[in-house]
C-alpha cells in the first residue's frame, strides 16, 4: 500500500499507545496501576452534563457555524477577558473539537518548508509531530531541571533565527509541571517581535496552578496581536471525551482556523458547545475542588518520590504531572535509560509511567533520565503506584 510522503513525517502521542498496552494487560488479568495518561479521573460536573442533556432534548443536534456558536464564543471571550485581564472579542475566538486542532490548524496555516518552529522540549509530542508534518524544521526550546523546568535563555537565543516562523510555549507545562516566569515570557516576546514570528501559547493547564496567578504572554504589550492562545475544557472541567477546546487569535488567523474546521470537521458538536457555555458561566466549585485534590496528590507524590533511592523530584508548580529525575534509579536497576525504566516498571513492577523520550528527543547535552508521573488518578492508586516503583528499586538494587 502506498501513502503520501508526508505521512512518514507524522509522529504520534505514545501516551495513547501505553494506555492501550495497559488496557491489554488489564484484560489479560494483570493488575496495573496507570500513572501514564493525562486524563482527569473526575466525572464532568453535573451542571455541565445536565446542560448537554437539555440541549439534546431541545434539538441542538444539527450543524453549527464552523467557528463555533455565537453563545460559546461570547462566553469564551468573556472568560479570557476576566482570567487574562486582556480584552478578547468573540470574533477572535474559534471553537474546535478539543484543543489539539488549534495546534494542527495553526501550524499548518503558517509553517512550510524552509521555516523553523521553536517548541518546548520536553513538551507535548504533538508539536514536534505536526511541525514535521507541515514540512518545517522543529527547533527545541530546552526546559531545564536546574531552572525548575523554566527556560535556558542562552539556548533559546541560539535557537531563534530569521527563519523562526512560530514559537510554541506551554505553561504550565506537560510533562514537567514547570511554569514560565514573567521574565521567561518577556524573553520569548522579544524574540518573537525581533523575528516577526507568531506565538502559539498553549495555556490548557492555566487553571492548574499551585503557586501564584496564571501569566499569559498576551498580557505583554504588542503580543496579543501575534499570539494564538489555546485553551479548552478537557482538563479544567474533566471533559476529555467531549472534545471541546478553543483558540483566540487575531481575526485573520481566527478565520483561517475556522476555514480549516470547515475543511476537516465542519464544526464542534452543538449540544457540547451549549454545555461549554454552562461550564464557563455556571458555578466553579467543582473546578476548585478538583484543583484542591490535584494539589494534595502533587504534595503526596513529590514527597513519596523524593523518598525513593535514586529518584529526585522538583516540585511542579502547575499542571498535574511530576517529572522526577530517575538517573540514579536506572543505575541501581542496571538500566540504560528511562525507556528501559518505563518497560521494567510496566512489566515487572505493574505500574505505567512515561519515559522522557515520549515528550521529544533529548536536548543537546541532556544526560539525565526522567519519567512523567500523572496525578490523574486517586490518592490510593497514586500511593500504590509509587509503592510499587519503590519496591522494585529496593528489591533489585
Ligand atoms: N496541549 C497540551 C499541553 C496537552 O497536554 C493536551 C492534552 O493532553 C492538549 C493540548 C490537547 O487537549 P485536548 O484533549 O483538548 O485536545
Amino acid at each position: 500500500m502506498k501513502f503520501a510522503e508526508r505521512m512518514s513525517r507524522l509522529g504520534t502521542e505514545n501516551a495513547f499507545t501505553v494506555l492501550a498496552e495497559v488496557q491489554k494487560l488489564a484484560r489479560a488479568g494483570r493488575d496495573i496501576v496507570s500513572l501514564g495518561i493525562g486524563d482527569p479521573d473526575f466525572d464532568t460536573p453535573e451542571n455541565i452534563r445536565n446542560a448537554a442533556k437539555a440541549a439534546l432534548d431541545r434539538g441542538r443536534t444539527h450543524y453549527g457555524p464552523s467557528a463555533g456558536t455565537v453563545e460559546l464564543r461570547e462566553a469564551v471571550a468573556a472568560y479570557l477577558t476576566r482570567s487574562r485581564g486582556v480584552e478578547f472579542h468573540p470574533d477572535e475566538v474559534v471553537i474546535t473539537p478539543g484543543g489539539k486542532p488549534i495546534l494542527f490548524h495553526t501550524i499548518l496555516a503558517v509553517a512550510e518548508p524552509g521555516d523553523e518552529v521553536i517548541y518546548p522540549n520536553p513538551g507535548f509530542p504533538i508539536y514536534e509531530s505536526v511541525i514535521n508534518f507541515a514540512g518545517a524544521r522543529p527547533v527545541p526550546m530546552a526546559l531545564v531541571e536546574k531552572n525548575a523546568f523554566g527556560l535556558d535563555l542562552d539556548q533559546l537565543r541560539r535557537a531563534a533565527s530569521p527563519r523562526t516562523r512560530m514559537i510554541i510555549l506551554n505553561s504550565p507545562n506537560n510533562p514537567t509541571g514547570g511554569v514560565l516566569s514573567r521574565s521567561d515570557l518577556e524573553a520569548i516576546a522579544e524574540i518573537a517581535q525581533e523575528h516577526d514570528a507568531w506565538v502559539l501559547a498553549d495555556e490548557i493547564y492555566s487553571e492548574f496552578l499551585f503557586e501564584g496567578g496564571h501569566q499569559s504572554i498576551t498580557q505583554i504589550p504588542g503580543l496579543k496581536e501575534r499570539t494564538i492562545l489555546l485553551d479548552g475544557f478537557s482538563k479544567t472541567y474533566a471533559m476529555t471525551g467531549w472534545r471541546m477546546g478553543y483558540g483566540a487569535a487575531p481575526r485573520a488567523m481566527a478565520e483561517k482556523i475556522a476555514q480549516l474546521n470547515t475543511n476537516s470537521v465542519s464544526c464542534t458538536a452543538t449540544f457540547s458547545q451549549d454545555a461549554g457555555v454552562e461550564a464557563l458561566n455556571g458555578p466553579q466549585d467543582a473546578v476548585r475542588a478538583m484543583i484542591g485534590e490535584f494539589r494534595a496528590r502533587r504534595d503526596l507524590a513529590v514527597a513519596a518520590l523524593n523518598e525513593i533511592p535514586g529518584i529526585s523530584c522538583v516540585m511542579p508548580k502547575g499542571a498535574f504531572y511530576a517529572f522526577p529525575n530517575v538517573t540514579g534509579a536506572c543505575r541501581r536497576l542496571g538500566l540504560q535509560n528511562a525507556e528501559e525504566f518505563q518497560h521494567a516498571m510496566l512489566y515487572d513492577g505493574s505500574v505505567a509511567v512515561l519515559a522522557r523520550t515520549n515528550f521529544g528527543s533529548r536536548n543537546e547535552g541532556e544526560d539525565q533520565e526522567y519519567v512523567r508521573i500523572s496525578f490523574a488518578t486517586s490518592r490510593e492508586m497514586l500511593t500504590e503506584g509509587l509503592r510499587r516503583i519503590r519496591a522494585l528499586i529496593e528489591t533489585r538494587s
